[in-house]
C-alpha cells in the first residue's frame, strides 16, 4: 500500500507519525514504550482494526488482553466501531477472562470437572482458613491472610505445591502444608481460584502438544496492554501462545507507571521481551494528549525522582492551563468537606458529576469521603468497593445455584448451609468437615454420610436432610428453566427473603433490590460469549469474574471514588487525590525500601496523569488514621512538584464565605473579639475544636466547629461560649 492510500485509510485518521507508525509496522514484534496519556491503549485499538482490515486477518485470529472487564469492553467497542461490525466472539479480555475461556474449553483435559466453580478472594479465603483448622494450625500465629498471599504468590510464580521445599525455614514449610492442602480442597471440590485460572490454562497449554499447537496456530497475533504489569505466569502464558514463527506480538505500556510490583508484577518483563522476541522494533510515544501542561510538568517532574527508569520524554502542545491546586486542610473531614463543595461548584457550573475522579491511597479513606458527598446530595460511585456481585444477599442465592449445578463444591456448601439458620450450629458443621477430611470426601458426600451413620442429633440431622433434599430436588425443579427465573425460584426455595425481612427497614429494601436485580442481570446476560457451556454455568462464571474486578459500571451520572491502583488507564477532566501526606502517600510500609518508594511514586505519577484539566492535592494537618490521631507532613510527591504550576488554596480566597474575607466579630458579645476559619477555639462543654465555617450574619451568625472529640456542631456564636486559642 503507498502512503498516500494509507493516509487515506479511515483507521489512521487521528494519529500522529509515531502512533501511524506502530499502528501499520510490519515487524513481528513491536513495543510501545511510552508514557502516560501518549495515546497507548488508542494504537492498540487502531492496529487490531488495522490488521483485520488491511492485513486481512481474521477478528479471531487475534488475542488481546486488556487490564480490565471494563477496559476489555471498551476495546471490543471501539474495534466495532471501527471495523463497522459485530466484534463478539473475538478473544478480547483480561488475563483472567481468557484463561477461564480456555479452560472452560478444555476442562477436561485441564483436569478439571466440566462444572468447575472459580473461587472469588473470600471463597478461597474460607477455605484456606478451613484447611488451616483442618491442619490445626493456628490462625493467632499464621494469618490466614497471610497464606492466601503466599499460595497465590506461588502460583504467580508458577510453582505448585510440590515445588516448595519440604525443609527449609519454617514459614515456608507451613505455608507449603497449607498450600498442599489447599490445592487437594480445591481438587475434590473442583474450585479454581484467580491464580490458578492462569497458572492452570499455562500448564494445559505447556503439557499437551496437540492443543498449545492448536492455539498456536489460531492466533497470529497477540495485543497487551499495561504490559508493565504483567506477573512471571502472564509472561510465560504469552511466550507460550507466540511460540512459532511470524507471531505477531504487538505489546504497549510504560514502566513509569509500573504499580503492581507488590503483586508480583514484573517490571523486567518489558526487557525480557526484548531480548527473547525476534525483530522486536520498539516505538516510543512522546506526545501526550490527555493532560494540560502544568499537570505534565508535575508529572514529569515528580516521576524524575526515581532513578530505575528507562527514560521517557513526554510533552504537550496544550497550555499551562490552571495551576495544581494545592489545598491543606484542617483535618480529613474538612478535606472532604472541601472536596464535596468544589465538585458542587463544578456541577453548578454545567460539568457532569462523571467527570470528576476522587482517588485515594487507601481504601479506608472513602468513608469519610463518602459521608460528606452524601450530605451534599453527591450522587457518587465506588470502584473496588463492595460492589454488586460481591453483596452478600447476591452471594448467598448464587451460592445455593453453585452447590445444585455442582454438589462438591465445598465453599458454596460451607456458605448455605445454614443460611437462613436451619439449626445446623457450628458444632454440626464441624463435624461435617472432620467427616470429610478424614475420608478426603467433600462437604455433601461427608453430610451424606453423616446422615447415613446417624451420627448428629435427630434434629439436626432433619435439618440436613432436608438441606440435601432442598439442593437435589431445587436442580431437578430449575435446571430447564430461563436463566432469571431460576435465579427468582432459588430465593423462593430457599427462603432467602424471609431472612432479609428480619433485619431492619432499610437494609432488607436495598436487599431485595438487589436480588431482583440479580434476576435481571441474569436477564440481560449474553449466553453467546460462551456457547460451550451451560447457562447458568457461564452465568455463575460470568458473576465470579465480575466480584473480583476492579471496576464498576457507569449507569448513573455520578462522581467516582477510587483507589489510585483502580485509576491505572482512566482519564477525568477534574481529578481530586486526597491524603498526600507522608506515611499515607507514600505509604509507611514503603517508606524506608527505596524500591517501594519508588513504586509509591509510580504511583503518584500514575495519579496526577489521570487528569485532564485541573487537580487538586489535598492533605490534611490531622487525620484519624487506622484508629489513632496522626499529625502527618506533607507528601514528599507534592514538594517534588515546581512551585511555578503549583499554587496553595488560600481558604479566605476560596471558600465561598463573604464573611470569610474579614474576620467575624462576634456583635453580640460585649467583647469584640474576632474569629477566622480554620482557628481553635475551646468551649466548655465539647473541649477544643477548629471553626470550619459561619454562616449568617450578624446576631445570627452560626459557628460550624468540628471538635477533638469527634464531634461536630454548628453553634449561635452570640452564645457559643468559644474561646479563641
Ligand atoms: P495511559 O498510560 O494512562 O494508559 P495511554 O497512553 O493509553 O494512557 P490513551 O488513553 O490511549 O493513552 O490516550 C489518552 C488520551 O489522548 C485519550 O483521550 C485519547 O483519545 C487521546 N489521544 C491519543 N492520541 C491522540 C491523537 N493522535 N489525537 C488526539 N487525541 C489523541
Ligand atoms: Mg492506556
Amino acid at each position: 500500500m503507498s502512503a498516500s492510500e494509507m493516509s487515506l485509510s479511515p483507521i489512521l485518521k487521528g494519529l500522529n507519525p509515531a502512533q501511524n507508525e506502530a499502528v501499520t509496522a510490519e515487524n513481528a514484534a513491536i513495543l510501545v514504550l511510552a508514557g502516560a496519556g501518549s495515546g497507548k491503549t488508542r494504537v492498540l485499538v487502531h492496529r487490531i482494526a488495522w490488521l483485520i482490515t488491511n492485513q486481512n486477518l481474521s477478528p479471531y485470529a487475534i488475542l488481546a488482553v486488556t487490564f480490565t472487564n471494563k477496559a476489555a469492553k471498551e476495546m471490543r467497542s471501539r474495534v466495532e466501531t471501527v471495523l463497522g461490525r459485530s466484534a463478539s466472539g473475538m478473544w478480547i479480555g483480561t488475563f483472567h477472562g481468557l484463561a477461564h475461556r480456555m479452560l472452560r474449553a478444555h476442562a477436561r483435559d485441564a483436569e478439571l470437572p466440566d462444572t468447575f466453580q472459580i473461587l472469588d478472594s473470600d471463597d478461597q479465603l474460607r477455605v484456606i482458613k478451613r484447611v488451616m483448622k483442618d491442619l490445626n494450625i493456628e490462625e493467632s500465629q499464621w494469618p490466614a491472610r497471610q497464606a492466601q498471599w503466599f499460595i497465590n504468590q506461588q502460583k504467580d510464580d508458577g510453582k505448585r505445591a510440590v515445588d516448595i521445599p519440604q525443609n527449609g525455614e519454617l514459614f515456608t514449610v507451613i505455608h507449603g502444608k497449607i498450600y498442599t492442602q489447599y490445592e487437594r480442597a480445591c481438587k475434590i471440590g473442583g474450585l479454581v481460584d484467580f491464580a490458578e485460572l492462569l497458572l492452570r490454562s499455562f500448564e494445559l497449554l505447556r503439557d499437551n502438544q496437540h492443543l498449545r499447537e492448536h492455539y498456536q496456530e489460531r492466533f497470529k497475533h497477540l495485543l497487551v496492554d499495561e504490559f508493565q504489569d504483567t506477573n512471571g505466569i502472564q509472561y510465560a502464558w504469552l511466550r507460550l501462545i507466540s511460540d512459532r514463527q511470524h507471531c505477531g506480538v504487538t505489546i504497549v505500556g510504560d514502566d513509569d507507571q509500573s504499580i503492581y510490583g507488590w503483586r508480583g508484577a514484573k517490571i523486567e518483563n518489558i526487557q525480557r521481551f526484548d531480548q527473547e522476541f525476534n525483530d522486536v522494533k520498539t516505538i516510543r510515544l512522546e506526545q501526550n494528549y490527555r493532560s494540560t501542561g502544568a499537570i505534565l510538568k508535575a508529572a514529569n517532574a515528580v516521576i524524575a525522582n526515581n532513578s530505575e527508569r528507562m527514560g521517557k520524554n513526554l510533552w504537550t502542545d496544550d497550555n499551562d492551563g490552571d495551576a495544581i491546586s494545592i489545598y491543606a486542610a484542617f483535618n480529613e473531614q474538612e478535606e472532604a468537606r472541601f472536596i464535596a463543595s468544589r465538585i458542587s461548584e463544578w456541577f453548578k457550573e454545567g460539568n457532569p458529576y462523571q467527570d470528576c475522579a476522587i482517588l485515594y491511597r487507601s481504601n479506608a479513606q472513602s468513608r469519610v469521603l463518602e459521608e460528606f458527598l452524601i450530605q451534599r446530595q453527591i450522587p457518587y460511585r465506588i470502584y473496588g468497593g463492595l460492589k454488586f456481585f460481591d453483596r452478600a444477599e447476591v452471594k448467598d442465592t448464587l451460592a445455593y445455584l453453585r452447590l445444585m449445578y455442582n454438589k462438591q463444591d465445598d465453599a458454596a456448601f460451607e456458605r448455605v448451609v445454614n443460611t437462613p439458620t436451619r439449626g445446623l450450629g457450628p458444632k454440626s458443621v464441624d463435624l461435617i468437615r472432620q467427616k470429610a477430611r478424614q475420608n478426603d470426601m467433600t462437604l455433601w458426600q461427608a453430610a451424606q454420610a453423616i446422615i447415613l451413620e446417624k451420627q448428629l442429633t435427630p434434629k439436626a440431622c432433619q435439618s440436613l436432610t432436608g438441606f440435601l433434599g432442598l439442593i437435589e430436588n431445587g436442580y431437578e425443579q430449575l435446571h430447564e428453566l430461563a436463566l432469571s427465573q431460576q435465579i427468582q425460584l432459588t430465593i423462593e426455595i430457599a427462603d432467602l427473603m424471609t431472612m432479609y425481612e428480619k433485619e431492619k427497614g432499610e437494609k432488607a429494601l436495598a436487599r431485595k433490590e438487589n436480588l431482583a436485580e440479580l434476576a435481571s442481570a441474569a436477564r440481560e446476560f449474553d449466553v453467546d460469549d460462551y456457547p460451550e457451556l451451560l447457562p447458568m454455568t457461564a452465568f455463575l462464571a460470568h458473576a465470579s469474574l465480575e466480584a473480583g474486578d476492579n471496576q464498576a459500571e457507569n449507569y448513573e451520572d455520578c462522581v467516582q471514588l477510587m483507589t489510585l491502583h483502580s485509576a491505572k488507564g482512566l482519564e477525568f477532566p477534574l481529578v481530586f487525590m486526597s491524603g498526600m501526606e507522608e506515611k499515607l502517600f507514600p505509604h509507611v510500609m514503603s517508606m524506608d525500601d527505596p524500591d517501594k518508594l519508588e513504586e509509591e511514586r509510580r504511583l503518584a505519577y500514575v495519579g496526577i496523569t489521570r487528569a485532564m484539566k485541573k487537580l487538586y492535592l489535598l492533605y490534611a494537618e490531622k487525620r484519624r488514621l487506622w484508629g489513632k490521631d496522626t499529625y502527618p507532613s506533607v507528601s514528599r510527591f507534592i514538594r517534588e512538584i515546581p512551585a511555578q504550576v503549583k499554587e496553595e488554596v488560600r481558604l479566605n480566597s476560596q471558600i465561598n464565605q463573604p464573611v470569610f474575607s474579614s474576620p467575624v466579630s462576634t456583635s453580640a458579645e460585649s467583647d469584640t473579639r474576632e474569629y477566622a476559619l480554620g482557628q481553635t477555639v475551646e468551649h466548655p462543654k465539647f473541649g477544643m475544636g477548629v471553626i470550619l465555617n459561619f454562616e449568617g450574619e450578624g446576631d445570627k451568625t452560626v459557628v460550624h466547629v468540628n471538635f477533638e472529640s469527634g464531634e461536630s456542631k454548628r453553634l449561635m456564636l452570640a452564645y457559643a461560649r468559644l474561646t479563641a486559642c
